[in-house]
């Protein structure tokens, strides 16, 4: 697809990978099959095609409207598309970039606005967000059901272990997870212990920058990317072999700080390193699968039958591409790891969305819990706390993280 872009971008880095873009699309519409969106909207500008022609027009300087805004806030980012397109077009590069100059262009409306603020300044501060957290908890049968759904109850995150390995991995504890999931973290610390590996923690790195990032607040994404950065260095340097990612949302966006950086000259080079050590943590466990089977060893016979069914985040599958890493883990475990219909549709959670997008969002989880909850499973689980939120607010079935069943199956047949 030909583009002829206004002087406003033409020539810019922004613009330049905006046009290479736009050239790999063949305007073939594949991609359209596999929108969630267009899926339940049926319309053309709710697909990536359409919304790839919007993102065009925008950047030839056809000055967009509170319609294209529409559009293009209604995209999950899921990027269904993109594993679909058969020209590798990247649409949530191209969306990253329209997304920042529409926000220049068209003035949102007072209520979003003060909402995407609250957001932006709630959810990456995670001392703010648990103490929010504490006090929706405390008031939640007061709440409406909406944000009920939000507070997920308090659990306990279990015996951290000690530093102890000479192999060292390090964390990121993140922004909402450490209060609405503890025992993620924790479990995977004692899994990655059980194989040899310690987990650090890095205090003060916070979020990763993924929220303000889609709220279209680049800029502030920078500056969490450049904390996380310096938070990570010195373990790094000192040896530690990845960054271990236990939520998929956050991993795809750390991958991504080479380029976010790419124009710092302090950062540029720091930033390329700490994506490369971004590991996923099915990644990390499924290299260490002999070692796991060796330590499963006697628990398959006991967990034969308890059947699980994986949800896989599309910042798993999409996003990062790993697909049927999680369901052999778990196989390995003794769980029978039912595939679901449509695997490949998001469950309307993408970060901030079910609170921006709520109708949309909760169409998709309808459709998500379904066919889930097919097969009459007895747990559903998840890679990220996102969707494990939104999942659980939707089904009386428990929603869980992998990790957390392989940690149940390590420490004993019984519990
Ligand atoms: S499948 Fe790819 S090439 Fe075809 S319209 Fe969609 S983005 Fe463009
Ligand atoms: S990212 Fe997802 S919602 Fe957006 S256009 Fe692509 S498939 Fe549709």
């Amino acid at each position: 697809m030909e583009a002829h872009l206004a002087d406003f971008i033409k020539g810019t880095t922004a613009g330049n990978e905006a046009e290479a873009i736009l050239r790999a699309c063949v305007h073939c519409g594949f991609c359209t099959a596999t929108c969630p969106t267009y899926q339940i909207l049926g319309d053309e500008l709710d697909g990536p095609r359409g919304r790839i022609y919007l993102i065009k027009q925008m950047l030839e300087g056809d000055g967009p409207t509170e319609k294209t805004q529409l559009h293009l806030d209604r995209c999950l980012n899921c990027r269904s598309c993109e594993t679909t397109c058969p020209s590798g077009v990247q649409y949530s590069r191209l969306l990253d970039i329209g997304r920042e100059v529409m926000e220049t262009k068209v003035p949102r409306k007072l209520w979003d606005r003060l909402l995407r603020g609250a957001l932006r300044s709630t959810l990456p501060r995670a001392r703010l967000f648990g103490a929010a957290m504490g006090w929706g908890r405390l008031v939640r049968p007061l709440l409406p059901k909406l944000l009920q759904a939000k507070v997920p109850p308090r659990t306990g995150a279990g015996l951290r272990p000690q530093v102890l390995h000479a192999r060292k991995m390090i964390e990121l504890a993140g922004c909402v997870q450490p209060s609405m999931y503890p025992n993620i973290n924790a479990a995977a610390a004692r899994v990655l212990d059980r194989l040899g590996i310690s987990l650090l923690e890095s205090p003060g790195v916070g979020c990763c920058g993924a929220v303000r990032f889609h709220l279209n607040d680049v800029e502030a994404a920078r500056v969490d990317a450049r904390r996380a950065i310096d938070g990570w260095w010195a373990q790094l340097e000192a040896g530690a072999e990845a960054i271990v990612m236990t939520a998929s949302g956050c991993g795809v966006h750390v991958r991504d700080y080479g380029h976010l950086l790419r124009e710092d000259p302090a950062y540029a080079e720091k930033a390329a390193r700490v994506a490369a050590a971004v590991r996923d943590l099915s990644e990390v466990i499924a290299g260490e699968k002999d070692a796991l089977a060796a330590l499963l060893e006697g628990t398959r016979k006991e967990r034969k039958g308890r059947s699980a069914v994986f949800h896989s985040p599309c910042t798993l599958q999409h996003g990062q591409q790993i697909r049927g890493v999680v369901e052999g883990l778990l196989q390995a475990a003794g769980f029978e790891a039912r595939p679901a219909a449509n695997g490949h549709l998001c469950c309307g959670a993408a970060g901030t969305y079910a609170i921006l997008e709520p109708e949309l969002s909760l169409q998709l989880r309808a459709l998500k819990v379904e066919a889930l909850a097919a097969g009459s499973p007895g747990v559903i689980v998840s890679a990220n706390a996102g969707c494990i939120a939104h999942l659980q607010a939707g089904t009386p079935l428990p929603v869980r993280h992998w990790i957390e069943l392989i940690d149940q199956s390590l420490a004993s047949p019984e519990r």
